[in-house]
């Protein structure tokens, strides 16, 4: 049983700016505050997509439907040409994944390579990137550099657009809703290459919590 002793709902304390929505338990359903919280985070997802990319998820039925308007809008604060869309990333994957072996459904490795010439640029050098496949079976892409001054290898993951919206609230929220500056600065130092300002600043801006505590 409750032990609350007659205290009225109270107003908005502090704390609230940092507790967490982002639970994500599988096996316990959702509590009535969980679900509010997720429906928030879908409004604040909505509100980014639009800011950042110019892309209303209204609209957007299927991946086509995405692919499309990804391509054909220019109206987002984050459009750039490190932006990568989900069809892309995954194009991406598959060329570096089988660049060996060929992926079995063309004749010879050869015009394997040529449908994904794109990727040839990626093998090596400056612009090296390598896909690795996680303990649960998902494939994640990695841009290669080596630190010039300890000659160590490092590996930042490279993320599509439909990724960064849950990348950035979590380095977000864990934070405790620091400003975009020291938000971005965060995503860098956990491993991740090609989340850009523009698109922290934009989730930022359309951050409800950020919203209702800025003064
Ligand atoms: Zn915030």
């Amino acid at each position: 049983m409750s032990s609350s002793s007659g205290t009225p709902p109270s107003t908005p304390v502090k704390e609230e700016r940092c507790s967490s929505t982002t639970t994500t338990n599988v096996t316990n359903p959702k509590s009535p505050e969980q679900q509010i919280g997720d429906t928030f985070q879908e409004i604040h997802r909505r509100k980014y997509m639009k800011l950042a990319y110019g892309i209303d998820l209204n609209d957007v039925k299927n991946e086509e439907d995405l692919e499309k308007a990804l391509d054909e809008t220019g109206t987002g604060t984050a459009v750039s040409t490190k932006r990568l869309t989900p069809a892309k990333w995954k194009h991406r994957v598959h060329g570096l994944k089988y660049w060996k072996t060929g992926d079995g459904n063309f004749k010879n490795i050869k015009e394997f390579r040529q449908a994904y010439s794109d990727c040839k640029n990626l093998r090596n050098g400056s612009r090296e990137q390598v896909v690795q496949t996680n303990g649960e079976g998902t494939d994640l892409l990695y841009k290669v550099t080596r630190n010039k001054r300890t000659g160590e290898i490092e590996k930042k993951r490279v993320v599509h657009i439909l990724e960064t919206f849950d990348i950035i609230q979590e380095k977000h929220t864990s934070m405790c809703h620091p400003l975009s500056d020291s938000t971005k600065i965060h995503i860098d130092s956990t491993g991740f290459h090609n989340i850009t300002r523009a698109e922290v600043k934009a989730f930022c801006d359309t951050c409800p919590t950020c919203i209702k505590f800025k003064k």
